[in-house]
């Protein structure tokens, strides 16, 4: 993708790229960050990016909204709404046949500044939802070494603020970091990390890459410089063996801490439902070091996460859905779904083939509940229209299929015991099609070739 030679290598870099493209919305007001932060955020989901230039108590701005608009990401990777999963997918193919590691640098802007007694109090972490535990850091990417064999992880976490130089935080069942610890904790031992706020695009997405794409063997941060075109600057760090980002605003130097568990949460999670207040991990901050002007980073629970998870998610599905039933197009995860709800697009060679692409778009995701199949005349990235086709081509007596009593996602909670029902719908117009369904067209007519008021 060239990043670096474009010189996209830096918030500051894409804060500049996005003000240039008319798509970075400046407050100027203060703002405070518990609650007002994160509701004026909410009014512009999906919008512009959104600088917060003055926030109370706090002596730096704050970034949010750099993930929740699918299109500002299509432009600043050169390519289209519809293609960009598929060109991160490629990217990070080619990553996989020539790797190319991060390079290690004594100094760079993240460590311009060191504060070695740690206050997070100072820092404008904001408290998002209305019932939330406390203030959250949502888009940090966490840096770690396997205990035994050194090989980096990079993935990304939520904390909540405990104490000047504590953090809870989550580990999930499955990821690398928790397996990190889980052997770091049986010798009784903390595991150092380096939590890193403020990276560029090409970081983030390196860490939010799945376990089944980069696999515990491998340090996903090389996926980082594919991404630049160039190595990856690492930086090392002033009280921990391990590295943080050198292009990041500020590398919180930390170790989570064996044998003790913390009270994280409530926190209101991708589902739209509260995640529950339960012991989780603590991490203890040893010292933090940051650019001399730093922009703090904080991703908006809700689109952000979304399209973070979805466009990794998506490229991977399309390719099983495909190799499985010719015809398919696309396979994307629907807007409103959180995503649990699959929308395959197809050209339809049988009246069997969109029950097969059901099912093989269920065996490409394990937490989907939900999979419609459309025709090729529907847009599958609109809502509006996958509703459309649904309301006027199922006939649920003979295009609804469900699946019963299969696991369940843990943060949904439609869940029983750990199992729900899927539900599949074939929105598809059978064959051979009649003529009702055929839909009506108007003439393509660009308006800005008028001249109008009003
Ligand atoms: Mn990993």
């Amino acid at each position: 993708m060239n990043l670096a030679q474009r010189k996209l290598t830096d918030l500051q870099a894409y804060i500049d790229y996005l003000h240039e493209a008319g798509q970075l919305l400046r407050v100027h007001s203060p703002v405070d960050p518990i609650h007002e932060l994160a509701g004026f955020a909410k009014a512009h989901e999906g919008g512009k990016v959104v600088l917060f230039e003055k926030v109370k108590r706090a002596p730096c701005p704050v970034l949010m909204g750099l993930y929740w608009n699918r299109q500002i990401l299509a432009d600043l990777f050169e390519t289209s709404y519809e293609a960009l999963p598929f060109k991160l997918a490629d990217e990070i193919a080619a990553w996989k046949k020539r790797p190319m590691p991060p390079v290690v640098v004594p100094r760079g802007p993240a460590n311009e500044v060191v504060e070695s007694a740690p206050d997070l109090g100072r820092l404008p972490i904001p408290r998002h939802w209305l019932k939330d535990g406390g203030r959250y850091l949502t888009s940090s990417v966490v840096i770690a070494r396997h205990p035994d064999t050194g090989v980096r992880n990079a993935s990304i976490h939520r904390f909540m603020v405990k104490a000047g130089d504590r953090m809870a935080l989550d580990l999930e069942e499955k990821g690398h970091l928790r397996a990190y610890f889980r052997i770091a904790e049986a010798r009784r031992r903390p595991l150092e990390i380096t939590i890193n706020n403020g990276v560029d695009p090409s970081v983030h997405f390196a860490a939010a890459t799945p376990g089944s794409v980069a696999p515990i063997d491998v340090d996903e941060l090389g996926i980082a410089s594919q991404l630049l075109g160039e190595p990856l600057r690492l930086v090392r760090s002033q009280c921990v063996g391990v590295e943080g980002i050198a292009t990041a605003q500020f590398v919180i130097e930390a170790e989570i801490v064996p044998r003790v568990r913390s009270a994280e949460g409530p926190y209101g999670e991708i589902t739209g439902y509260y995640a529950q207040r339960k012991p989780r991990w603590l991490a203890r901050v040893k010292c933090i070091t940051r650019r001399r002007r730093p922009v703090l980073h904080n991703i908006l629970p809700g689109l952000e996460v979304y399209h973070a998870f979805a466009l990794s998610a998506e490229a991977g599905m399309t390719a099983v859905v495909k190799r499985q039933v010719p015809g398919v197009r696309t396979v994307t995860l629907s807007l409103g779904s959180v995503p649990y709800h699959a929308v395959v697009q197809m050209r339809k060679t049988s009246n069997t083939a969109p029950r097969r692409a059901i099912r093989a778009a269920f065996d490409s995701l394990v937490f989907l509940k939900m999979v419609t199949v459309v025709d090729e005349d529907v847009n599958p990235f609109d809502p509006r229209d996958v509703e459309w086709a649904v309301a006027t081509r199922c006939r649920p007596e003979r295009d609804i299929s469900l699946f019963r009593d299969v696991p369940g996602h843990r943060l949904n909670p439609s869940v029983i015991r750990g199992k729900w029902t899927r539900i599949g719908y074939d929105a598809t117009v059978p064959l051979p099609r009649a003529k009702a369904f055929e839909r009506s067209r108007m003439a393509a007519v660009d308006p800005t070739r008028f001249r109008t008021s009003g």
